[in-house]
């Protein structure tokens, strides 16, 4: 079935002198679709955002806007509105003059001009300030007056680049929902870049992960973090992180760990994947999310023993430290566990949540 893609970028590269910033990128982007480049600081999640917006050019493959083919189109011609990390608004204009810039660089009338200024100022909920200049205005009101001057030319895509960035802690959720909400009732096809995974997870309809100039994975939030591609995605999303521990396969039914050499029980399922792909004594990862082990107070062959180190109360649930040798292990629990320091107990991992990674590879093995 042919999808019409919003955006569409085709095995697109971007170096700058020996820098390859972005390798070979594939994407589609169906129009209406809120998604997100997530990654470490330096993994082309800006450069990808500014060859869509034509603020720089590829040295190859294809972007395309509405099944238009666009790198050798202006910036001002693709019909993108963004918003950048540093909002760059003009000093001695107040936000209506902010707002009503683009507008009037376009030479539309004045009764237009209004009208449309006061439509993205009732939406962001902005009409009071409107006639104050930059200098007077907190951190959220800028975000929300840059948002609207990027909104205000009704752009069919919209590239935001950590809009957010520079809020403080308290602020960002609020401006992270709203951002949700303006997404839902204008409806633009919007591309989000962010080195945030709670701000992804929360956010995106799909998350695109990035690493070293490179798209490893394309998917809804709840997917990539229950099945990663790689270890490097299984490592970036969740906090606390997933656990990972050295593995490989020993006898019919067991995985030795490199956990002082401790044995784990694993079902047959598990057992059957890992054969299916590597033979032997290949080296294994396994990957368990600390929720999804549960602690028990005496021996389990479905479970390894560790020794409690720390309790983390954190409220609706506890952060539970374990260690073996120089291993550290993280478990979730409810509130209502608090194991001694100092005891021992078995992780027991839930079998069906268990990842298991190639090291050579680095990939899932599926
Ligand atoms: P950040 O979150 O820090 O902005 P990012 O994921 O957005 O990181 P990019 O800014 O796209 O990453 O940078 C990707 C790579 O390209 C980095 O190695 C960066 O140093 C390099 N780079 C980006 N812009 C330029 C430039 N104008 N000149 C030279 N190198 C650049």
């Amino acid at each position: 079935m042919y999808i019409m893609s919003m955006i569409r970028l085709v095995n697109m590269t971007k170096r700058f002198g020996k820098t390859v910033a972005v390798k070979n990128a594939d994407l589609e982007i169906e129009k209406g679709e809120f998604v997100v480049f997530l990654g470490p600081s330096g993994c082309g999640k800006t450069t990808t955002l500014r060859c869509i917006a034509g603020l720089e050019n590829p040295e190859e493959g294809e972007i395309y806007i509405d099944n238009e083919l666009v790198n050798d189109l202006p910036t001002l011609e693709r019909d993108v509105g963004f918003v950048f990390q540093h909002y760059a608004l003009f000093p001695h204009m107040n936000a209506y003059q902010n707002i009503s810039f683009p507008l009037r660089a376009m030479k539309h009338k004045k009764s237009y001009i209004e009208r449309e200024v006061m439509k993205v100022a009732e939406l962001l909920r902005i009409e009071k300030i409107l006639q104050l200049k930059p200098s007077h205005l907190s951190g959220g009101d800028l975000q929300s007056v840059a948002l609207a001057r990027a909104l205000v030319i009704k752009p069919k895509v919209f590239l935001l680049d950590e809009p957010l960035s520079t809020l403080d802690a308290e602020f960002r959720e609020e401006a992270r929902t709203m951002i949700k909400k303006i997404h839902i009732e204008i409806g633009a096809t919007t591309i989000y870049v962010t080195h945030d995974q709670m701000e992804a997870m929360a956010i995106a309809d799909r998350i695109v992960t990035m690493n070293l100039g490179e798209i490893q994975q394309i998917d809804a939030p709840e997917y990539v973090y229950h099945n990663p591609v790689n270890i490097f995605v299984a490592n970036f999303l969740g906090s606390p992180g997933m656990n990972f521990i050295d593995c490989s396969l020993e006898g019919d039914n067991t995985l030795k760990l490199g956990l002082d050499g401790k044995i784990l029980q694993i079902n047959e399922k598990i057992v059957k994947k890992i054969k299916a792909v590597r033979e032997g004594k290949a080296l294994l990862m396994m990957g368990i999310r600390p929720e999804d082990i549960k602690l028990s107070f005496k021996k389990d062959v479905y479970g390894f023993d560790m020794e409690v180190t720390i309790v983390e109360e954190i409220g609706p649930e506890n952060i539970i430290n374990l260690r073996s040798g120089d291993h550290v292990v993280k478990v979730l629990t409810d509130p209502d566990t608090l194991p001694e320091t100092g005891e021992t107990v078995w992780a027991v991992p839930d079998q069906d949540k268990i990842r298991i990674f190639d090291q050579q590879t680095q990939k899932e093995i599926l």
